[in-house]
């Protein structure tokens, strides 16, 4: 049969590409996100409480009322605002599925929505599934946002402008004046924000993140995402959310009823509970900045220069002084000969432009780290 396929240039993602790699060779895998320890005992065990006392079957389609007021009090505690507890937060399936059905509630035919390049791999596609355009905006040289040339690529079709801090794959963090010239871009527009802040809680050298909902004027405009598989080390466990105004989140529900319908209901009790400590989260950006540290330190001897990470746990590093080799190419070879898997990042340009530059997880115990960057510091 011959399908004609709707992403003619899609692929298996990148992280699972190298993560099979790994699997594969044996070899330590710092390519994709996702850590090597744990989930706290305290919030398995509040899970297997609500397992075992009865709350499995369907949660309500926006998710449990318990933990959507956890999510308002956290919002408000760490950024000074209270999202509605019943219109204005849905919980998801990973942020990936806020993500996705946001963009197809919100996104039409025909329109544009502007990203930054690099980009983390998942947005253009789900643009382009909308029959819309990912217009792609360069970051700095320092992955920082250059204003001046977003504001250029507004157009009248110009829906959406996607952000995304602490940003995968730099790390690279907003500042105030980045949310004041977002603010300035959209006064008077209709245009949207879809801020992707699913590593909010990792930000490093006692910086603060700068969530958009800081800014009263961006607020109105603003889908925001969030993921507690990042905060809680607990990728497999699929939880995130999303929070939006009333007009907005009732079109996003629209198509999440259809999507995922609603969440994994003992675990959203669970995190409930779990949020009701606010050390939890807090607790998040000490230890992997002691992880990112730990890294930095044991690559130090190395022929890898780091690039400032200030925020998610990824970590980029040059090679140019150790291999002429093309980014995609080095990181298989890596994975294979040296036994270190990471990713190479010209995935995420829209060029597939190559700067000789991996990203490396370092979610992981001080012990694979330190193996890891034996390997490393022996090239
Ligand atoms: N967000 C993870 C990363 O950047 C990957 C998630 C996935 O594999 N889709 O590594």
């Amino acid at each position: 049969m011959q399908i004609s396929s709707k992403l003619p240039n899609v692929g298996i993602t990148i992280f699972t590409k190298m993560s099979k790699m790994a699997l594969e060779y044996g070899a330590i895998n710092l390519s994709q996100g996702f850590p090597d320890f744990d989930v706290a005992p305290d919030l398995i065990d509040r899970v297997h409480h609500y397992m075992k006392s009865g709350m499995n079957q369907y949660a309500p389609m926006p998710g449990v009322p318990a933990l959507r007021e956890a999510i308002a009090n956290k919002t408000e505690q760490c950024y000074g605002y209270k999202p509605n507890v019943d219109t204005e937060i849905t919980v998801t399936c990973g942020a990936i599925e806020a993500i996705h059905s946001s963009i197809s509630a919100l996104v039409s035919a025909g329109e544009e929505v502007i990203i930054m390049d690099p980009a983390y791999d998942a947005y253009q596609p789900i643009i382009e599934l909308q029959g819309a355009k990912a217009v792609r905006v360069p970051l700095t040289s320092a992955y920082a946002i250059n204003w001046q040339s977003v504001a250029e690529a507004v157009t009248p079709q110009t829906k959406m402008i996607l952000i995304n801090s602490p940003h995968n794959p730099s790390g690279a963090i907003i500042s105030e004046e980045d949310l004041a010239a977002l603010e300035e871009i959209t006064a008077g527009t209709e245009i949207l924000v879809l801020s992707d802040e699913v590593y909010e809680h990792i930000v490093f050298d006692g910086e603060m993140h700068q969530s958009v909902f800081k800014s009263e004027k961006l607020r109105k405009r603003c889908v925001v995402t969030a993921s507690f598989g990042k905060t809680f080390h607990a990728t497999g466990w699929r939880m995130g959310y999303l929070i939006a105004p009333e007009v907005l989140t009732t079109e996003i529900r629209k198509v999440h009823q259809f999507n995922t319908f609603t969440i994994h209901t003992p675990t959203q009790y669970a995190l409930a509970d779990y949020l009701q400590n606010p050390a939890t989260y807090e607790a998040v950006a000490k230890m992997y900045q002691q992880k990112r540290d730990y890294f930095l330190k044991a690559m130090k001897p190395s022929k890898f220069k780091p690039i400032p990470s200030n925020g998610t746990y990824f970590q980029l590093m040059d090679y140019s002084a150790i291999s002429d080799k093309g980014d995609i190419e080095f990181a298989e070879w890596l994975t294979k000969e040296v036994g270190v898997a990471a990713i190479p990042t010209s995935v995420f340009y829209a060029d597939g432009r190559d700067n000789k530059v991996l990203r490396f997880c370092f979610a992981k115990h001080e012990d694979t780290l330190k193996a890891a960057a034996e390997k490393l510091c022996a090239l």
